[in-house]
């Protein structure tokens, strides 16, 4: 993807590229804007720019060994880190110090994209900020946030930030009419009622076009696997192989555990292993149906253990 790629996003797509095109990328950025504005594919093509053989104007050339493995989700040097239960510890970003001394495996450039930054406890912000106060000249650091004031402001104060605005109404409107086959009208109403926001205008359009395969999913756990099976199959065959699905899933989880089912948490290893096997794209459906059976394992164990599935 590059840079002009990014839906309504174009004075911060030629901050990005012009950073990149003159070499004076910070080491630091925090990207800010709510879920579905595009803060991580913007992270990933900066990470893809940087490490690019071939750029021009500060745009990744697409075509690359380099381009190719950061497209497939392939390229050691750019690692996504997510909090794995409700916070984002100390645990969980600790490598990176260590990590980010080591010269870049692949590329020239090591770029760490760190999501839900509003998330993390004190020690990991503390952890991060050890890794700024000296950065290798080859790491770049990239916190992701929908919620700015919930960062410690020394780690705000340290990085350079990027705010991400709502797509008007009519670009946005434009790409999903195309998108989902629906009516200029139509696609305008989502767009409008969605904010200007993608990711909800597409859940929008997919509940209207019953396209959804994904919110009725806690209600069919306790049901026949093998209509299970089946949906992992559909969800397999999406254009974008059910990862926006795994999305909604993944929200689904968050706020069940939030809501003291403490148990699901355990499956978020299980959320990441299935996203990054189907960004690799080696069998989606098994991913899917390994997935979704355990799932209804925790489902089934649940309703035993704390009451709550
Ligand atoms: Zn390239």
């Amino acid at each position: 993807m590059r840079f002009a790629e990014l839906l309504g996003q174009a004075p911060l797509a030629r901050i990005l590229a012009g950073r990149v095109a003159q070499s004076t990328v910070p080491h630091a950025y925090l990207f800010v804007g709510p879920p579905g504005v595009g803060k991580e594919a913007a992270a990933r093509t900066l990470a893809q720019a940087l490490n690019c053989r071939e750029p021009a104007g500060g745009e990744p050339c697409g075509v690359c060994r380099s381009c190719r493995r950061m497209a497939a989700g392939q390229h050691a040097d750019f690692r996504l880190v997510r909090p794995a239960g409700a916070r984002l510890r100390l645990e969980e970003v600790r490598w990176i110090g260590a990590d980010a001394a080591v010269r870049p495996l692949e590329g020239t450039r090591k770029v760490y994209a760190v999501r839900d930054a509003e998330t993390m406890t004190p020690e990991a912000a503390a952890s991060l900020l050890s890794v700024l106060e000296e950065p290798p000249g080859h790491v770049h650091l990239v916190l992701l946030t929908a919620n700015v004031q919930g960062v410690l402001p020394t780690l705000v104060s340290r990085c350079q930030v990027l705010s991400f605005r709502p797509v008007p109404v009519e670009e946005l409107a434009g790409v999903l009419a195309a998108e989902f086959q629906v009516s200029r009208e139509q696609a305008v109403t989502a767009a409008r009622r969605a904010g200007g926001n993608p990711a909800r205008a597409r859940r929008l359009l997919r509940e209207a076009t019953g396209e959804s395969l994904a919110h009725d999913l806690p209600a069919r756990l306790r049901g026949d696997p093998y209509a299970l099976l089946k949906r992992a199959e559909e969800l397999a065959k999406l254009p974008d192989r059910g990862e926006e699905q795994l999305e909604q899933v993944e929200a689904w989880l968050r706020e069940t555990m939030t809501g003291g089912g403490w148990g699901w948490a355990r499956l978020m290893p299980a959320v990441e292993r299935c996203r990054e096997e189907l960004l690799r794209n080696v069998n989606p459906r098994l991913s899917w149906e390994v997935f979704l059976l355990a799932l209804r394992e925790q489902a089934a164990a649940g309703r035993g253990a704390d009451g709550h599935a």
